[in-house]
C-alpha cells in the first residue's frame, strides 16, 4: 500500500478491492482519475488513465521523490516502476524490460517518454561525457522516429503508426552506454491513403512548411551527413509526386498523362527519365531463357505506382531506424566483452483494435496482443512461482483463461491462419480472397475460437459472406478478408528494386540492396508480410521472456480528448479487454503482498507491545511472527525465508488501519 496516499483518493493498488468485481474495478478507477490519480497499481503493474492535461507530477522534484525508493513507498507513478526495474538491473544484474500497452491515444509513447527521460535523469552522476552524449542520442531519436513514424489520426494527433522495443544498455556503474532500436509493421499504407481527417506522416507536412528544422537539427546531432538528410527529402518529395502520377491508355498501349513529373521524379532519383517511365509501365518477366518487357495495363501501373511509394517509404523509415542504432550502438569493445553489461527494454506497441471494418492489419496487431498476453500470464506466473520456491512457499495452482490456444490458432505451422493465408497466396489456380475464406472454412470449421458467415449462417454480427470472427482473449472481432491476400504478399515489381539500387545516389542504393540481382537470378519468393510480423513477433517475445518485465496498463478515458470526462462504457471496455480483473485475480491467487522482513517491522512495529518501540527477538522474522500472531492474523500469512506474504489484502488493510490509529 501506498504511502502518503489516504482513502479518499481511491485504492492505490487494485488488489486491494474489497471484492473483485468489475464494479469496484471501475468505481476505483473513475474515483482516481477525478482526483486527478492517474495511476494505481495491480501489484507491480502500473495501470495509467490519460489524463488529457498537463500534470505536475514529472518535474525534477518528483524524480528525486522516487530515487531509489521502493515501489510501495510513494503514491504510484511510472517513474517507481522505473526505479524498479532500475534497481533490478542494477542490484540484481538482472535484464528487465518495461512492456506498456494500450489503446491508441491512451498515452503509451507520453508514458515511454516520461521512464526514459527517469532514468536519463538518475544516471550518470560523475557526468562522463561518453554517458551524457548517449543520453542525448537516446532522447533525440525519439524526435526523428516520431517525424517519421507518427501521424494525425481520428483518435490521436500524434499517433505512432509503428510498433517500437528499444533497448538501452547499462555499463557496470548503471549508466546508459548504448541502445538499440526495432520497429515493427509501420502502417506504410498511410502514405497513398488516408481516412477522412486524418492526415499523412508529419514528415510529409514538416518538409513542406520547414518546420522541419528542429527534426533535421536533431539528425544531425544523431550524425546523418548533409548526403542523408537530402536524400530523405528528395524520397519524400518523389512520394509526394509519386501520388500525382495517372495513367491513360491509347490504343493498347498503357501511357502515363502528366509525364513532366516522371522527369522531376527522375532527377529526384538521380536516374534517367527514361528508366523511370519503362520502372512505371513494363516488368521484365523472364521466361525460360527469355527476358521480355510485359507491358502493365493502367491498373497494374497504378498498383506499382502505389507499391512503390508506400516501399519507399517504408524501406526509407528502416533505413533512418538502422542508421540511429549504427549511431547508438555499444560501441566501447570492453563493456562488450568484459564489463557488466545489461539492458532495460522498453516496449510501445499498438494495442488491441477493433474497428468497425477490421482487415490483414487489425489482424496482425490483435495477434501481437494475443502474443503479448501469453508472455504476460506465463511471466507472472512465472515470476510468482520463482518467488515461492525462492522464499521456500508451497505453489498453489491458479486457475485463470489461458490464450496459448488462441496464439496457436493464429501462428501453427499448417493449421493455423497466417499458414492457410500463405498457402492461399501461393495457388497455382486462383488466387482470391474468397479462396483464402474456403481454406479457413475448411481447416477451421470446428475451431471454439474461429467462425465464418458461412459456418454461423445465422449469428448476426457476421453480415457479409467475406467475414470471419475470431473469439480473442480480449473479446470478439469480425474480420472482413478483402484485401488479405494482396496486402500479404505485398508485391514490389522487381523493376522498381533495380531502378533505386541503380541510382546513382549512392544513400538511395544503400537502401535497396536486392535491386542488385537480375531478372534472372530472381528466384525465391519474399517472403509474405505475415510471416514477417510472425517472426518479428516471435523474436520479439523470445527476447522480452528473458527479461524480468515490468507492466505499464494505459487506459483511455474518452474519446475527445478531455480531462474531465470518464466514459463509463469506453473505460470498462478497456479493462476488460487488457485483461486488468484477470490480473487481479492471478495476482491475489497467491498472495497480495508481500513485504521483506525488515521493511514489514519498520512500518507496523508501532502496533505491537512485542516490537515497540524495541524487540528482544532473536530476528526480524520472529519479531514479524510475533506480531502477526498478536493481530491473529496468522492464518492468512506465510513466512518465506526473507519476505512475509500475506495472502488477503484484508490483513493488510486491517494492518494500515491499525497503523494510522495509532
Ligand atoms: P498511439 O497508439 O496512437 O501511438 P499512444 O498510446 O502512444 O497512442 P500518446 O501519443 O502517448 O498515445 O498520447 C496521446 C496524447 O494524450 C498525447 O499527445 C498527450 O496530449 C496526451 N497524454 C498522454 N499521456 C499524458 C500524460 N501523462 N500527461 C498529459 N497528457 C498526456
Ligand atoms: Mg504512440
Amino acid at each position: 500500500m501506498a504511502e502518503h496516499e489516504s482513502l479518499e483518493f481511491g485504492k492505490a493498488d487494485f488488489v486491494l478491492m474489497d471484492n473483485v468485481s468489475l464494479e469496484e474495478f471501475m468505481a476505483n478507477l473513475k474515483l482516481r482519475f477525478e482526483k486527478g490519480r492517474i495511476y494505481t497499481y495491480i501489484g507491480e503493474v502500473v495501470v495509467s488513465v490519460n489524463p488529457y492535461r498537463a500534470m505536475n507530477i514529472y518535474g525534477r522534484d518528483t524524480i528525486e521523490q522516487y530515487k531509489g525508493r521502493e515501489l510501495y513507498e510513494r503514491p504510484p507513478h511510472l517513474f517507481a516502476i522505473a526505479d524498479a526495474a532500475y534497481k533490478a538491473m542494477k542490484r540484481r544484474n538482472k535484464d528487465t524490460c518495461i512492456v506498456i500497452s494500450g489503446e491508441s491515444g491512451a498515452g503509451k509513447t507520453e508514458a515511454s517518454k516520461y521512464i526514459m527521460q527517469y532514468i536519463a535523469a538518475i544516471t550518470n552522476p560523475g557526468q562522463r561525457a561518453e554517458v551524457e552524449r548517449v543520453k542525448n542520442m537516446l532522447l533525440k531519436s525519439n524526435c526523428v522516429l516520431e517525424a517519421f513514424g507518427n501521424a494525425k489520426t481520428n483518435r490521436n494527433d500524434n499517433s505512432s503508426r509503428f510498433g517500437k522495443y528499444m533497448d538501452i544498455n547499462f555499463d557496470f556503474k548503471g549508466d546508459p552506454i548504448g541502445g538499440h532500436i526495432n520497429n515493427y509493421l509501420l502502417e506504410k499504407s498511410r502514405v497513398i491513403f488516408q481516412q477522412e481527417g486524418e492526415r499523412s506522416f508529419h514528415s510529409f507536412y514538416q518538409v513542406c512548411v520547414s518546420v522541419y528544422v528542429s527534426v533535421a537539427d536533431a539528425m544531425k546531432v544523431i550524425g546523418f551527413t548533409a548526403d542523408e538528410l537530402q536524400t530523405v527529402y528528395k524520397v519524400l518529395a518523389t512520394i509526394l509526386h509519386l501520388g500525382n502520377l495517372t495513367f491513360g491508355v491509347d490504343g493498347d498501349t498503357t501511357l502515363i498523362e502528366n509525364s513532366k513529373v516522371v522527369a522531376v521524379i527522375g532527377d529526384l532519383l538521380a536516374t534517367k527519365e527514361e528508366n523511370v517511365e519503362k520502372a512505371l509501365l513494363y516488368r521484365t518477366v523472364a521466361t525460360g531463357r527469355d527476358v521480355i518487357d510485359k507491358q502493365h495495363t493502367a491498373q497494374e501501373a497504378s498498383y506499382g505506382r502505389d507499391a512503390l511509394a508506400k516501399a519507399m517509404y517504408e524501406r526509407m523509415f528502416c533505413w533512418i531506424v538502422g542508421r540511429i542504432n549504427d549511431v547508438i550502438e555499444v560501441k566501447d569493445y570492453d563493456a562488450k566483452v568484459h564489463g557488466k553489461n545489461t539492458v532495460i527494454g522498453v516496449l510501445d506497441i499498438y494495442g488491441f483494435e477493433i474497428f468497425q471494418n477490421n482487415s490483414f492489419e487489425q489482424f496482425c496487431i490483435n495477434y501481437c496482443n494475443e502474443k503479448l498476453q501469453q508472455l504476460f500470464i506465463q511471466l507472472v506466473l512465472r515470476q510468482e512461482q520463482e518467488e515461492y520456491q525462492r522464499e521456500g512457499i508451497p505453489w498453489k495452482h491458479i486457475d485463470f483463461f489461458n490464450n496459448q490456444i488462441i496464439v496457436d490458432l493464429v501462428e501453427l505451422q499448417h493449421k493455423g491462419i497466417f499458414s492457410v493465408l500463405d498457402e492461399a497466396c501461393m495457388n497455382v489456380g486462383k488466387v482470391t480472397d474468397e479462396v483464402f475464406l474456403q481454406g479457413l472454412n475448411s481447416k477451421l470449421a470446428n475451431h471454439v475460437h474461429y467462425t465464418s458467415r458461412k459456418l454461423s449462417p445465422t449469428d448476426k454480427s457476421l453480415e457479409f459472406d467475406r467475414d470471419f470472427r475470431i473469439r480473442h482473449y480480449a473479446g470478439n472481432v469480425v474480420y472482413s478478408v478483402v484485401g488479405f491476400i494482396d496486402k500479404n504478399k505485398d508485391t514490389l515489381f522487381q523493376d522498381f528494386k533495380r531502378l533505386l539500387y541503380n541510382s546513382s545516389n549512392p544513400v538511395l542504393k544503400v537502401m535497396w540492396p536486392e535491386g542488385k540481382l537480375r531478372i534472372t537470378e530472381v528466384t525465391k519468393r519474399p517472403l509474405t508480410a505475415a510471416t514477417l510480423f510472425k517472426n518479428s513477433m516471435i523474436a520479439l517475445v523470445e527476447n522480452l521472456a528473458c527479461k524480468e518485465p515490468y507492466y505499464v496498463r494505459c487506459i483511455k478515458p474518452n474519446d475527445v480528448k478531455s480531462p474531465l470526462l470518464f466514459e463509463h462504457e469506453r473505460c470498462r471496455h478497456q479493462v476488460e479487454y487488457l485483461g486488468l480483473l484477470e490480473n487481479v485475480r492471478v495476482r491475489r491467487a497467491g498472495f497480495a503482498n508481500r513485504q521483506e522482513y525488515p521493511r514489514f517491522l519498520q512500518r507496523y512495529k508501532m502496533i505491537s507491545e512485542f516490537t515497540w518501540p524495541n524487540h528482544d527477538l532473536p530476528s526480524e522474522k520472529e519479531a514479524v511472527k510475533k506480531l502477526v500472531q498478536g493481530c491473529g492474523f496468522e492464518h492468512d500469512v506465510a513466512y518465506g525465508k526473507t519476505k512475509v506474504f500475506i495472502r488477503t489484502p484484508r490483513t493488510l488493510f486491517c494492518l494500515e488501519e491499525q497503523r494510522t490509529e495509532m
